[in-house]
């Protein structure tokens, strides 16, 4: 049987760009076909494609229908606003070391971009008695989505990371969900302090959710804790690597393959 065409990525046009807080910057892309995509899809991750510096509309167009393929990486749908087609992109500002990030810094109203997706949504059904929350600065859009998404009698805890004091975000969490901001100035050294909090939690009773992403050490130290020690069941844990350090996207991803065949 024929293998069916590959899906050519959906164009999108930057409307506004602003840094929100110190080190993140929200871009919000227009397109008619955002007002298809299902409502409710906050948290939700997609394929970002990003033109090269000085690449021309009409270049980079072309390069998602033929190839060869443009930078891509994954992000996270913070907000969408179906009626308008918008949607907001939160991106940590690391600096002009990696395509989106450089791309993002330097976009701006009309230029163009890549979509493919969306993922699914990483929490949808909410039944636990504790929710266990735990980000870094490029995992707050997921964190968010699924905080304000909760039901308003959660109860839980949320250790979010961020690089500084200004990185700081309003969430409107459930009052029973403990948000503690944590300063973790240098995002190269691996992160320590969700993860010494999370052992420190007394032992789970009842059915527990959570929602943690981030850097992969972070992640490989937590689902040893909740899954292997304390015995979240594996679909109730969303637990994922969103990036490591020093390795660009598709080597990460490389070694989550690996690594997921390894435990399967
Ligand atoms: C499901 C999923 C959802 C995600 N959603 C978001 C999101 O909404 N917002 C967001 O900002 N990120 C998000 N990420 C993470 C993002 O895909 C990676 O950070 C990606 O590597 C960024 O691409 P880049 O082109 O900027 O850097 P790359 O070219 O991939 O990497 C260049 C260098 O920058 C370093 N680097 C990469 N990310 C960071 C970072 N966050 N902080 C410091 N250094 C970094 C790398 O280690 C590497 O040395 C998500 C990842 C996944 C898997």
């Amino acid at each position: 049987m024929a293998t069916p065409p590959k899906r050519v990525p959906r164009i999108m046009h930057v409307t506004t760009k602003t840094w929100i807080t110190k080190n993140i910057i929200r871009v919000t892309c227009t397109a008619d076909w955002i007002k298809t995509l299902e409502t409710g899809i906050e948290g939700a991750h997609f394929k970002l494609y990003v033109p090269k510096p000085d690449q021309t509309d009409a270049t980079f167009t072309t390069e998602l229908e033929n190839g060869p393929r443009p930078d891509m990486r994954t992000y996270t749908i913070r907000h969408i606003r179906n009626h308008v087609g918008e949607i907001d992109i939160d991106f940590v500002d690391h600096g002009d070391g990696g395509p989106a990030s450089a791309w993002a810094r330097r976009c701006g109203p009309s230029d163009i971009a890549g979509f493919s997706g969306p993922g699914p949504i990483k929490l949808k059904d909410f039944y636990a008695d504790t929710y266990i929350v735990a980000a870094d600065m490029s995992a707050l859009p997921v964190a968010a989505a699924t905080l304000e998404a909760m039901p308003r009698d959660a109860k839980g805890v949320a250790f979010l990371e961020i690089t500084a004091p200004e990185d700081k975000q309003d969430i409107s969490a459930p009052e029973g969900v403990n948000v503690q901001w944590l300063i973790h100035p240098e995002p190269h050294v691996p992160v320590s302090q969700s993860i010494d909090r999370i052992n420190q939690l007394p032992e789970f009773t009842g059915p527990v959710q959570t929602c943690i992403a981030g850097e992969s050490g972070m992640i490989k130290a937590l689902r040893n804790e909740i899954v292997n020690r304390r015995g979240v069941p594996k679909g109730d844990a969303y637990i994922s690597g969103y990036w490591k350090i020093g390795l660009i996207e598709d080597e990460h991803q490389k070694v989550k393959q690996v690594e997921a065949r390894a435990s399967a």
